[in-house]
């Protein structure tokens, strides 16, 4: 009798996770602002070339890491966000699975700098396919800056598979902007080879809507509030006349966090029933507040799947906010800019 098991080298299991976590830029640029947000950053600034290809890089002012950390950052199951299964009942922060930067670094070339408060000088860490090359001592600003290059140079399959710059850059935009519009208390900047393509400051919610939509998205925004035992409704619909053929701004939050959920889109639309010409869909930005204790999403490793407890009585109270919304609006228009 032969054995034949053998563990996986953690480079070649760290190249799988890789698949699951990092489909594309964009990918990377999600793990990497959530990363920046759960550190308390006030100010993100978010740098790519070639639609993410070449270069991604990620500078927050948050509370950085201790050069221990840094180093241990990148191994796989180390996170500083949960220390026990019960804890992924309490999460108040988007990152908990800690294998983002693990997978990110098993296919790119990534450079980490980082730096406390309380601490002189930073750490520079250098790291390309899950090897260590370099970690320095550095002068740098509180903060983290995580650059990842050249992404997935060691898997020539899926470099190729990856789409045109155009197709790859309006990935990183949607994921830009969910981030941005989950939190208009911290200020956000995007440049794209070079050029700025956004700047966001500190704002209210219509405020950071119209920022990144436009001025013209202010007047077709009708305010949605709701506040009950079980669950927190605020954010905005769209009024039914601007309406969209293709589903455009259709934004949900959970807790912060951006959600795909065919059933409670389902909910919305339904609110609009008999209001929107056939064939096109309404937008809306509305953001739930629920106890972390009823909801589970550590469904998919990219978290934009979520069970929730009572999944029916969240959408009859949906529904029931985005109709009465829409209906005091038909009697009185609300474009009060201060909500
Ligand atoms: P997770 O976010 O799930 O914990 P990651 O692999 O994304 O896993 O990050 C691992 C750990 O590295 C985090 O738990 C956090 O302690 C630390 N970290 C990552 N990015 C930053 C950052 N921008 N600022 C401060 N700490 C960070
Ligand atoms: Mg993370």
């Amino acid at each position: 009798m032969a054995d034949i098991i053998q563990l996986l080298p953690d480079h070649v299991a760290n190249q799988i996770a890789a698949g699951e976590v990092v489909q594309r830029p964009a990918s990377v640029v999600k793990e990497l602002l959530e990363n920046a947000i759960d550190a308390e950053a006030s100010t993100v600034k978010l740098i790519i070339k070639d639609a993410g290809k070449t270069l991604i890089q990620v500078i927050d002012n948050g509370k950085g890491m201790s050069n221990t950390d840094a180093r241990l950052s990148f191994e796989r199951h180390a996170t500083s966000k949960i220390k026990c299964a019960d804890d992924l009942f309490q999460l108040h922060t988007k990152g908990f699975r800690g294998e983002a930067l693990a997978s990110i670094a098993a296919i790119a070339h990534v450079e980490l700098k980082t730096k406390q408060e309380e601490d002189e000088v930073g750490c520079a860490l250098i790291i390309e396919g899950s090897d260590v090359i370099s970690q320095e001592v550095v002068v740098t600003p509180k903060g983290t800056s995580v650059s990842v290059k050249n992404l997935f140079y060691n898997i020539p399959a899926r470099r190729n598979f990856l789409k045109s710059n155009t197709v790859e850059l309006r990935h990183v935009i949607d994921e830009f902007q969910r981030v941005a519009l989950a939190h208009p208390n911290i200020t956000f900047a995007f440049y794209n080879n070079g050029n700025e393509t956004f700047n966001l400051p500190v704002s209210n919610y219509r405020q950071r809507i119209v920022n990144i939509f436009g001025s013209k998205t202010n007047e077709k925004l009708v305010p949605v509030e709701e506040d009950t035992d079980v669950l927190k409704i605020s954010g905005f619909v769209g009024k039914p006349e601007f309406a969209k053929k293709s589903r455009g701004e259709q934004y949900f939050f959970v807790n912060n966090r951006f959600i795909k959920s065919a059933y409670l889109n389902h909910a919305i639309s339904s609110a609009f029933d008999g209001l929107l010409k056939n064939g096109t869909h309404p937008s809306y930005f509305l953001n739930l507040t629920v106890d972390p204790q009823t909801i589970d999403i550590n469904i998919h490793p990219t978290k934009t799947e979520i069970k929730f407890d009572d999944e029916h009585t969240l959408y009859a109270l949906l529904r029931a906010a985005v109709k009465h919304s829409l209906g005091q609006f038909n009697i009185a228009p609300v474009l009060d800019f201060d909500r």
